[in-house]
C-alpha cells in the first residue's frame, strides 16, 4: 500500500532523471522533426490518468467487460468530436498508432495477396505503404507512384495511368516527407474510374486539414487514417474515419481484429486533443505553422539550400544537401551539436543510401507550440545555415548552440 502512493521520484530515481533530462532537452532546444509536437498541459493530465486502470473491449454499450459507464462516456466523446474535426460520417478512436491503423485499414478493406496503388516510399511515402521490410510490402501487392523528376510534385496522370494498368483494390495517398498540398478529389477520381477504394493517410498534415488550411479529405475519400500526435497535436496514437459504408469493417479490424482493450488514458487525452483542435485558436496555430515554414523556406533558399520542390505549402521542408557537400547524416549530427533537431532522409531521386542520404527534413509544428514565430525564423535559418557552412568546425557549432540555448529559453514550454 505504501509503494502505490509514492511518487515517480520515491520509487524510482533514475527514470525520473532521466524523464527530467528529457524535459530539458525539449525546453532548451529547437524540435524541428515535423512529425513531433508539444502536447498541452491538459493532454499530459488526460494521459498521465487512471484510464490505464480499465479494460474495456469492445465499444461504447458493447464491451465485454463491466464497469465501463465512465469510459464509454470518454470514448464517446472522443468519436463525436473526431467525426466533427474531419467532416467524416464514422470514427473509431482505439487505433494504438498510425501503423497499426493502417494494418487495421487494410484488413477491413481488402484481402491478403490485393493489389495497392501507393507512394514510392524513395519518394515521401511512408513504411507501411509497402516496403518491403514492413507487413504491407510482405502482405500485399503494391505498385507505386512518385513525384515529378523537374518539378518533385505529385504526377496525377502517373497515377492514373498505373492505376489503370495495375488495377488495384485500393488506392493510398498521404506521405511523411511531402512539401505540398496532396489533391484527394483528384485521388478519388482516379479510384472511382478504376473501381478502387480511395485511402488516405494524412498522419502528418492532419492538423492543417481539419484548421482548414488545407482542403479536407471528405467527402471524397472513402477511408483516412491518422497520428493523433503530428500536427494534431494529440497524444501518441491514432484513429481511422470513414464514410458509414465502411464503418462495420473498421471497427471490427481493429477489435477484435487485431487489438484488445483499448488504451483508454490515451483515448481521454485524444479526446482533450481534438477538443482543443475545435476551438478557433488552433486554427491560428496551424495557419502560423505554415506561415513560419515558408519564412524558413524563402529564409533558406536565400542562403543557397535547395529545396525539393523549390518551397512548402504544408509543415515540412526537404532540403538536397548536395551543393553544400555535406550528407544527411552530417548534418543532423551537426545540428543536433548545436540543439536543433531535425532527421537526416532520402531525396526523390537520391543517389545516397537511406542510412546516409542526400537530405535533412525539417519541419516547425513543435515550434511553432512554443510560440515562435517569422521574426524567429530568420533566425533559425541564420543557426542552420552557420552550422552547415561550418560542418567541421565544433567552436563555431557550439556558438550557434548558445544562441539557440538563449533563443528555447525564451520560449519554455514545460516548467
Ligand atoms: C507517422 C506516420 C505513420 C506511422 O505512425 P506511428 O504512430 O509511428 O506508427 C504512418 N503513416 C504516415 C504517413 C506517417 O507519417
Amino acid at each position: 500500500m505504501i509503494m502505490i502512493k509514492n511518487t515517480l521520484k520515491e520509487t524510482d530515481p533514475q527514470i525520473y532523471d532521466f524523464l527530467k533530462n528529457e524535459k530539458h532537452r525539449q525546453n532548451f532546444g529547437l524540435e524541428m522533426i515535423p512529425s513531433e509536437n508539444f502536447v498541452s498541459k491538459a493532454v499530459l493530465e488526460a494521459l498521465g490518468s487512471i484510464g490505464t486502470n480499465k479494460y474495456s473491449e469492445g465499444y461504447p454499450g458493447k464491451r465485454y467487460y463491466g464497469g465501463n459507464k465512465n469510459i464509454d462516456d470518454i470514448e464517446l466523446l472522443a468519436i463525436e468530436r473526431a467525426k466533427k474535426l474531419f467532416n467524416a460520417e464514422h470514427a473509431n478512436v482505439q487505433p494504438l498508432s498510425g501503423s497499426p491503423a493502417n494494418m487495421q485499414a487494410y484488413f477491413a478493406l481488402l484481402e491478403l495477396g490485393d493489389k495497392i496503388l501507393g507512394m514510392n516510399l524513395a519518394h515521401g511515402g511512408h513504411l507501411t505503404h509497402g516496403h518491403p521490410v514492413n507487413f504491407s510490402g510482405k502482405f500485399y501487392k503494391f505498385s507505386q507512384y512518385g513525384v515529378r523528376e523537374d518539378d518533385h510534385r505529385i504526377d496525377y496522370d502517373e497515377v492514373r495511368k498505373i492505376a489503370e494498368k495495375e488495377k488495384p483494390k485500393l488506392i493510398l495517398s498521404g506521405a511523411t516527407a511531402y512539401p505540398r498540398e496532396i489533391d484527394f478529389k483528384e485521388f478519388d477520381e482516379i479510384a472511382k474510374d478504376v473501381g478502387a477504394i480511395s485511402m488516405a493517410d494524412v498522419s502528418h498534415i492532419a492538423g492543417l486539414i481539419v484548421s482548414d488550411v488545407h482542403k479536407h479529405c471528405f467527402p471524397y475519400t472513402d477511408v483516412v487514417t491518422t497520428t493523433t500526435h503530428k500536427t494534431l497535436r494529440g497524444p501518441r496514437g491514432a484513429i481511422i474515419l470513414c464514410k458509414e459504408k465502411y464503418a462495420k469493417a473498421i471497427d471490427k479490424a481493429v477489435f477484435p481484429g487485431m487489438q484488445g482493450g483499448p488504451h483508454n488514458h490515451t483515448n481521454a487525452a485524444k479526446a482533450v486533443a481534438f477538443g482543443e483542435a475545435l476551438r478557433p485558436e488552433f486554427k491560428n496555430y496551424a495557419v502560423q505553422i505554415v506561415k513560419n515554414a515558408k519564412v524558413l523556406a524563402d529564409e533558406l533558399i536565400d542562403y543557397d539550400f535547395k529545396l525539393i520542390s523549390g518551397g512548402t505549402d504544408n509543415h515540412l521542408i526537404l532540403i538536397d544537401l548536395t551543393n553544400k557537400n555535406v550528407t544527411g547524416k552530417q548534418a543532423e549530427a551537426a545540428l543536433d551539436e548545436a540543439n536543433i533537431t531535425v532527421n537526416k532522409n532520402m531525396v526523390p531521386f537520391d543517389k545516397r543510401s537511406p542510412f546516409d542520404p542526400s537530405g535533412i527534413r525539417i519541419g516547425t509544428p513543435a515550434i511553432t507550440a512554443r510560440g515562435l514565430k517569422e521574426q524567429e525564423m530568420v533566425d533559425v535559418a541564420a543557426y542552420i545555415n552557420e552550422v552547415i557552412e561550418n560542418i567541421d568546425n565544433r567552436e563555431k557549432i557550439l556558438k550557434v548552440k548558445e544562441k539557440v540555448v538563449e533563443l528555447s529559453s525564451r520560449f519554455i514550454i514545460y516548467d
